[in-house]
């Protein structure tokens, strides 16, 4: 490299500019591009040999309860959506549930030893709330309370950090039945169990992020049905939302009034959104979906206020916005979260109607004809540029340094964790190998990856961890054991864990802070 790399990006860092990517993701660096012999989007090798982590970085794997714990009514623990969605036939590839997983609830300390094992210094992992409030409100079950007291402190015990999301996904059924996120009070009622959650914990978990992915189980589970509770209806959607930006806030109170010791940020599903042309209406809809699918919470929390993520006005109204919720929807996060997996190429749908709706082809969006969207108007598509990993995610590595450098331009440079990133690979234990698991495309992944993450670092942004999902295979939704993320594989029949190649790899990254195996 002949270019004096740092002062090259750091200047791309500091320019103010708009608020959109670069057209097609391209990055504007000398070393992005075609390399030859490799595959489009590749990392050059001398970017991934010169590739340093700051001394101090917290390398990290995530999980969540429900993809994990198993155990699914022990010790007073009550019914989630997701159980009862997994229960119900025909909503989970291979009639799969989380009855089981991993069954981490009883193996934790054999698996937070083995996270040791692979140098960890950060491990995210998701409170179940029906444990601690099997109808959702009222007094805590103490069964529920005392389980993650002694994880926390095996995870203590191994020198791991405990990042704790209070919310994966996993409503009590309770509060479904009253209506769900689209019902203002859960508002109330989270921020009563995240209270709970800091008193008992508290004194040792400091590091704390309200919801896994709000844009995605909000519209998922009540925009298009995909998961639970599995309603289809747009209105729906704007106010789940709503209740969750409220949340979040309140729950931020609770959190810092029970414990003195806590921060607060956020674990956010985020996919750099590149305009599929240059033109204006597509840099604006590529604006929007950043908008709406990456920055819709941070930016309520951070400034009280919904960024401009539709066309026109937010329709406040559908979304049950209240006077005076601008200011309790404030709440301004001590570090910011987020994950990278994919990107998006956005384009234009305003002028665009089918079938007689108003169409908007917001993603996920399998039936264009119903037009649920009337306010986004965007069409965002994952290209197929790079290769597909076997989850079927586009792996482009650029997308990560696009991320967090938009990010750290946008919110004045704020401390970054990535709360996730990684890979779906089938990889097994292969026999003439002495049943090692020889996955070489994960590894490939993460070192292509976490290249570009180190030169978002050195050129100036404060990102202090990595997660990578997974530490271990685990229950992965509505594709159920039909994909794998683990850096550790899990043999279901005998909750055997194997370590893959690349969480051999990954712990030699974790002790030396470069990617050079
Ligand atoms: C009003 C909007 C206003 C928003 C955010 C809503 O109640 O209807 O006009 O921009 O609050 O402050
Ligand atoms: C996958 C989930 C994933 C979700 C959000 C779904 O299509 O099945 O496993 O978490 O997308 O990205
Ligand atoms: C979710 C995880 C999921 C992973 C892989 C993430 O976005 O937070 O729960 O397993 O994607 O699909």
């Amino acid at each position: 490299m002949t270019i004096n790399r740092r002062s090259f990006l750091g200047n791309s860092l500091a320019v103010a500019g708009g608020a959109v990517l670069g057209s097609r993701g391209l990055a504007a660096s000398s070393i992005s591009g075609q390399v030859a012999g490799q595959a489009p989007g590749a990392v050059a090798e001398a970017e991934i040999d010169e590739a340093r982590f700051p001394e101090g970085f917290l390398w990290g794997t995530a999980t969540a309860a429900y993809q994990v714990e198993g155990a699914w009514k022990e010790n007073g623990k009550g019914e989630s959506i997701w159980d009862r969605f997994t229960h119900t036939p025909g909503k989970v590839k291979g009639g799969t549930t989380g009855d089981v997983a991993c069954d981490q609830y009883h193996l934790y300390a054999q698996d937070m030893a083995l996270a040791k094992r692979l140098n960890q210094k950060s491990y995210r992992f998701s409170i179940s709330w029906p444990r601690i409030q099997p109808d959702g409100t009222g007094a805590p079950n103490m069964e529920g309370i005392d389980h993650y007291s002694r994880f926390v402190d095996v995870l203590l015990e191994n020198g791991l950090r405990p990042f704790c999301t209070i919310y994966h996904w996993d409503l009590p059924q309770a509060l479904e039945d009253r209506g769900g996120w689209p019902n203002r009070d859960l508002a109330a009622y989270y921020a009563d169990y995240a209270g709970i959650l800091a008193k008992y914990l508290g004194d040792r978990i400091t590091v704390w992020a309200p919801f896994n992915m709000p844009w995605s189980f909000t519209y998922m589970g009540y925009g298009v049905g995909a998961f639970p509770p599995g309603r289809e209806n747009f209105g729906d959607f704007l106010k789940a939302a709503h209740t969750v930006a409220l949340a979040q806030a309140q729950a931020l109170r609770s959190i810092k009034a029970a414990s003195s010791k806590a921060t607060v940020g956020s674990a956010y599903g985020m996919c750099p959104a590149y305009p599929k042309t240059d033109s204006e209406v597509d840099r604006a809809a590529a604006a929007r979906y950043h908008a709406m699918n990456n920055v819709f919470f941070l930016e309520a929390a951070m400034k009280g206020r919904y960024p401009k993520a539709f066309v026109g006005e937010p329709p406040y109204e559908q979304m049950g916005f209240k006077a005076g919720d601008e200011k309790i929807m404030q709440a301004p996060l001590d570090w910011v979260g987020f994950h990278y997996y994919t990107r998006r190429i956005v384009s234009d749908a305003s002028k665009v109607t089918a079938g007689g709706g108003s169409f908007a082809g917001t993603e996920i969006e399998n039936d264009p004809a119903t037009g649920r969207d009337p306010y986004t108007r965007f069409r965002a598509v994952m290209p197929t540029e790079g290769p597909l990993t076997e989850s079927g995610l586009e792996v482009w590595p650029h997308g990560i340094y696009d991320l967090v450098t938009q990010i750290s331009r946008e919110y004045d440079h704020p401390i970054i964790e990535i709360t996730e990133s990684g890979c779906g690979y089938l990889d097994a234990p292969y026999e003439k190998e002495n049943g090692r698991v020889p996955d070489a495309r994960r590894i490939e992944f993460f070192r292509q990856e976490l290249a570009e993450l180190a030169r978002a670092i050195s050129d100036g942004a404060r990102v202090r961890s990595f997660h990578a999902w997974s530490l271990i295979d685990n229950f992965e939704w509505a594709n159920g054991h039909t994909e794998r993320y683990g850096l550790i594989y899990v043999d279901y029949r005998d909750q055997k864990r194997t370590v893959k190649d690349s969480g051999l790899w990954y712990a030699k990254v974790a002790a030396t802070n470069r990617l050079r195996a």
